[in-house]
């Protein structure tokens, strides 16, 4: 099964969709983790892209699209795949049509989680990952049992993202709504999207995207 996750920043997308590749044994493809690592590892790529993520731009389509259309060859992704934060613009929606096309390779669903503007900053600005397994967490919405360890691993090292200030959310939130939205027309067209309400906790967002994913 292979399946595009979207929404805006904070909507839950990483987190919906790291819980769906482990039930489902499929592999999450998150453009924005693709993108941190080059950033971190200071490749060609991550060069071209610091600027355009710390000041919550889109970096180029053909940047994201090489960058999956590489990674959907690997063995790993042969039983099935998650995309997480891409495609984000009509024109990679276009070119990821035509990539898995031509790899006889198709989608089998776009799950939009909704969320409305104003309760996207307070989660966004709250959130943190463990540095050690990427275990997502929040100040206010799901702390670690423990204060300072990480639930999954036992790490007590935590990482906050740079583009998570306020400001730059906001930025964010206005590139999602010009140049993601009109994903929503894109898909609508097609049988393969569901929305779900992503206001709700973790949990019953959850069971609203199996119940989608079940009902197609
Ligand atoms: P995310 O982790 O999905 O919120 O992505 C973090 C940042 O990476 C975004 O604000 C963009 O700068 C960049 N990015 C991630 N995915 C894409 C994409 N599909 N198209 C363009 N830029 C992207």
């Amino acid at each position: 099964m292979n399946l595009v996750v979207f929404g805006p920043p904070g909507a839950g997308k990483g987190t919906q969709a790291r819980m769906l590749a482990e039930a489902r044994g499929l592999v999450q493809l998150s453009t924005g983790d693709m993108l941190r690592a080059a950033v971190a590892a200071e490749t060609e790529i991550g060069k071209q892209v610091k600027e355009a993520m710390e000041t919550g731009q889109l970096v180029s389509d053909d940047i994201v699209i090489g960058l999956i259309s590489d990674r959907v060859d690997e063995p790993d992704c042969a039983n099935g795949f998650i995309l997480d934060g891409f495609p984000r613009t009509v024109a990679q929606a276009e070119a990821l049509d035509a990539l898995l096309k031509g790899k006889d390779k198709a989608l089998d669903a776009v799950i939009e989680i909704k969320v409305d503007d104003e309760l996207l900053v307070g989660r966004i600005t709250g959130r943190f990952t463990c540095a050690k397994c990427g275990e997502g967490y929040h100040e206010i919405f799901r702390r670690p049992e423990q204060d300072g360890v990480c639930d999954k691993c036992g790490s007590t090292e935590f990482t906050r993202r740079e583009d998570d200030s306020e400001e730059t959310v906001r930025s964010r939130l206005k590139v999602y709504h010009s140049q993601t939205v009109p994903l929503i027309d894109y898909y609508s067209g097609t049988s393969r999207m569901r929305t779900v309400d992503g206001s709700q906790d973790i949990a019953d967002v959850r069971r609203q995207i199996e119940e989608a994913l079940n009902g197609l």
